[in-house]
């Protein structure tokens, strides 16, 4: 039998969904769990302060609604946020927040990342601010191209990319400040940084934004040592209205400038400016970071952006081309995308020099060209082929369309494709069986096992088949 909890939840969901955009229902309720249900009151959980805000600012009607249906008219929801997901060193500890109550601090533990906006008078006379400094105008240093428009919405960035429209909307006086955006390289931060900062100037032309790339704050700094300017290197970063700085790791066991940005970010916080901050790493793994600087960066939303799946690294391209007035096939543009999965940077480079050949050789772009540049730019020949690619291969060889992979159907011809599909992808890449399952129909390993198993001995034991493992085999290694 299910337990209560989730079933409530479920019946819930269902309202839900069917009230709001799927996109929106996608974004904000699908991550929530439900965890228990004592006395009529419902706990769900959600992944962070940034969502309960989020969910109690634009949700409250309907979820209050939807709790008195079914939990009648003393239904109640609690929430329990888990503390930053990027703290994971941090004890994971969740606290439970009344509906009715929010603003409620007794039970706000010390730690909870508290909107300390709130309530403060926003015309705290400025002692720091040299008289006339202001009318110099601050050159944004934003980058045009990377607009919110620009910058494709997927899976992999929608809470990174909704906390940083709600900023813009509201610089300095949401909870998520300041916000750091953290992922690997070439994912997206300078862009959805540079995003954000436009979009501050479209929507609040007066305010005074500022993108900065770290070394530069730090070579600034330093320069301001050495010329004994260093209040007026202060003085200038703390009128800045809504202040970006990008890579933030390289501030790593810099103490003086540590220092420096310490008294400039308290400066900011404390006047409701807005903080963006991006960093290759979360909080938790920024090593030789002053802790009361690294305590600063948790009070508001670390988001993550992760590896774009398949169709958003499409639409990537797409978008990229469209802007640029270039055409190109779509089976070159579903080639690059399959091929070059974790880094939007290198599948871009690679776009880059599919046209430079073309151009140069004045030889139409078509797969063969897109092959023969793919192989050469990536360099290392045993490069690591894409469980998507192969899922792509294997669907193509028997003529289906590749969400049949993904489909619960048990059709004998898209079971073998699965298995396929799974022995190759064991075979040519470095995921773990559970990857592989996750990734072929949401089965666990021991399914994966299997399927490998019933490749070998089908290999072994029927002539037919060993041809196409063999043709498959060909068309994988190009
Ligand atoms: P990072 O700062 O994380 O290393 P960048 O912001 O420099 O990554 O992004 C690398 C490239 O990928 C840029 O050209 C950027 O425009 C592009 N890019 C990344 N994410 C997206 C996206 N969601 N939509 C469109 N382009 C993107
Ligand atoms: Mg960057």
């Amino acid at each position: 039998m299910k337990k209560k909890h989730i079933d409530v939840w479920e019946k819930c969901l269902k309202v839900i969904s069917d009230n709001i955009p799927m996109q929106a229902y996608k974004t904000w309720f699908e991550p929530i769990r439900p965890i228990k249900l004592e006395n009529d009151i419902l706990t769900i959980q959600v992944p962070s302060q940034f969502f309960y805000e989020w969910l109690e600012e634009h949700y409250i009607g309907l979820l209050k609604k939807t709790i008195k249906k079914e939990l009648g008219i003393n239904g109640r929801l609690e929430y329990s946020i888990i503390i930053d997901s990027a703290f994971k060193d941090a004890k994971p500890y969740s606290v439970n927040y009344p509906t009715s109550d929010r603003r409620a601090t007794k039970n706000k533990p010390m730690n909870m990342p508290i909107d300390i906006n709130k309530g403060k008078s926003r015309d705290i006379p400025n002692p720091f601010i040299i008289p006339g400094l202001k009318k110099i105008k601050v050159e944004s240093q934003l980058v045009e191209a990377y607009s919110f428009d620009n910058f494709i919405e997927g899976d992999c960035n929608r809470l990174a990319r909704s906390a940083g429209w709600a900023i813009a909307e509201n610089p300095g006086k949401t909870a998520f400040n300041p916000l750091l955006i953290y992922s690997a390289v070439g994912l997206g931060k300078t862009h959805l940084a540079h995003a954000i900062g436009l979009q501050v100037k479209s929507n609040f032309p007066d305010k005074t934004v500022l993108f900065v790339k770290t070394e530069q704050f730090i070579n600034q700094y330093i320069d301001s040592v050495r010329n004994n300017n260093q209040n007026d290197f202060v003085h200038f970063y703390q009128m800045i209205d809504t202040l970006i700085m990008d890579d933030v790791q390289f501030i790593a066991g810099k103490d003086k400038t540590q220092d420096v940005f310490f008294h400039i970010f308290n400066h900011l916080h404390q006047n409701n400016k807005q903080i963006v901050l991006t960093s290759d790493k979360p909080p938790v793994e920024l090593k030789g970071m002053e802790p009361r600087l690294l305590s600063r960066f948790k009070w508001g939303l670390a988001a993550d952006l992760q590896v774009p799946d398949l169709e958003t690294r499409i639409a990537i391209l797409q978008n990229k081309l469209y802007k640029d007035g270039i055409d190109m096939p779509y089976d070159v543009i579903e080639y690059l995308a399959y091929s070059i999965t974790t880094n939007i940077r290198e599948m871009e480079g690679a776009l880059v020099s599919i046209l430079a050949q073309s151009t140069l050789n004045k030889k139409t772009i078509d797969l063969e060209l897109a092959k023969r540049m793919i192989d050469k730019f990536v360099k290392n020949t045993t490069r690591e082929i894409s469980i998507d690619y192969i899922q792509k291969v294997v669907c193509d060889y028997f003529d289906m369309p590749i969400e049949a992979i993904n489909s619960k159907t048990r059709k004998r011809e898209i079971v073998q494709a699965r298995q396929l599909a799974m022995f190759f992808s064991k075979k040519h890449t470095k995921n773990s069986l559970a990857t592989i399952g996750l990734h072929c129909g949401n089965k666990d390993h021991a399914t994966v096992l299997h399927a490998c198993r019933t490749v070998n001995n089908l290999v072994e034991t029927d002539k037919q088949f060993r041809v196409y493992v063999e043709e498959i085999n060909k068309k994988l290694k190009i």
